[in-house]
C-alpha cells in the first residue's frame, strides 16, 4: 500500500470531488462527505470545476471560432505589442502548460499537416546524416526554396509525418518544429502576424489568445 502525504491526500480528495461534481451527482458527494465538510469542499471545488469547464469550452469547435474571430484576433495580437515588457509575457509559461494539459499534439498534428518548418543549414546537415543521405540528395528529394529563400518541404503534409501522427525524424527534427507554436517564448508577442496566423492552425495558440483576452479585460 502506498502511503500518501497530507498534501497528496488533500489533492486526491479534491480530485475525487471534482470528478463526482463534474458528473453532477450531488448525492454521491453528500454520502461521502457529510455536514460541514460538504459545504467546504463544494465551495472550494465549484469554482475550480467552473474554471475547468470554461477552459474546456474554449476549445470546442475552435477552428470555426478562430475563423469567425479573425478581425478581433488580428487586432488583439497587435494590441499585445503595446503590453510587451509590462509583465504580460510572464503569463505565457503558465498558459502554455494549461493549454497543453488539454491538447494532445498526437491527436492534432495540425502544424505538420498544413505548414512547413524552415530547414536551416544545421537542420539539413543533422537530418541528412540521420537518414544516411547526402545533403544534396536530401534537399533534392524533400525540399524546395520558398519566397524568402528558405528551404521548406516540397508539399504538405510534411513527408516525415506518419499516419499515426508521429514524426519519423523526431529526434533530429528542425529547430522550428521543436519551438512551434512559440507559446512559451517572447516570439509570441514579437511577431504578431505569425501569432495571428498560428491561431488559425494551432489550438494552443487560439486557446492562449482567448485566455489572455479574459485575463486582460
Ligand atoms: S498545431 Fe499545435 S497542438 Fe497541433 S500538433 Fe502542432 S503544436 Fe501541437
Ligand atoms: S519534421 Fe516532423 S515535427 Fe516537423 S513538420 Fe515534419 S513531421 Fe512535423
Amino acid at each position: 500500500m502506498t502511503l500518501l502525504s497530507n498534501r497528496q491526500t488533500r489533492a486526491r480528495v479534491v480530485e475525487t470531488v471534482v470528478i463526482i461534481y463534474g458528473v453532477g451527482d450531488r448525492r454521491i458527494v453528500t454520502e461521502l462527505f457529510p455536514g460541514e465538510w460538504l459545504n467546504l469542499l463544494y465551495s472550494c471545488t465549484s469554482q475550480l470545476v467552473l474554471s475547468l469547464r470554461q477552459m474546456n469550452h474554449l476549445l470546442e469547435n475552435w477552428e470555426q471560432k478562430a475563423k469567425d474571430k479573425q478581425k478581433d484576433n488580428k487586432y488583439f495580437v497587435q494590441k499585445l505589442q503595446s503590453k510587451r515588457g509590462k509583465g504580460v509575457e510572464k503569463l505565457l509559461p503558465e498558459l502554455h502548460e494549461e493549454a497543453f494539459s488539454q491538447i494532445d499534439c498526437l491527436q492534432c498534428a495540425g502544424c505538420c499537416k498544413t505548414i512547413s518548418p524552415r530547414f536551416k543549414a544545421p537542420d539539413i546537415k543533422r537530418i541528412s546524416k540521420y537518414l544516411g543521405l547526402k545533403e544534396s540528395v536530401f534537399i533534392d528529394t524533400y525540399l524546395r526554396l520558398d519566397k524568402d529563400e528558405d528551404y521548406v518541404v516540397k508539399r504538405t503534409p510534411c513527408p516525415f509525418l506518419g499516419t499515426d501522427n508521429y514524426c519519423s525524424i523526431y529526434e533530429v527534427r528542425p529547430g522550428d518544429c521543436e519551438n512551434y507554436p512559440y507559446t512559451d517564448s517572447y516570439d509570441f508577442f514579437k511577431r504578431p502576424n505569425i501569432t495571428y496566423e498560428n491561431s488559425t492552425i494551432c489550438p494552443a495558440v487560439y486557446y492562449i489568445l482567448e485566455r489572455l483576452k479574459t485575463i486582460m479585460k
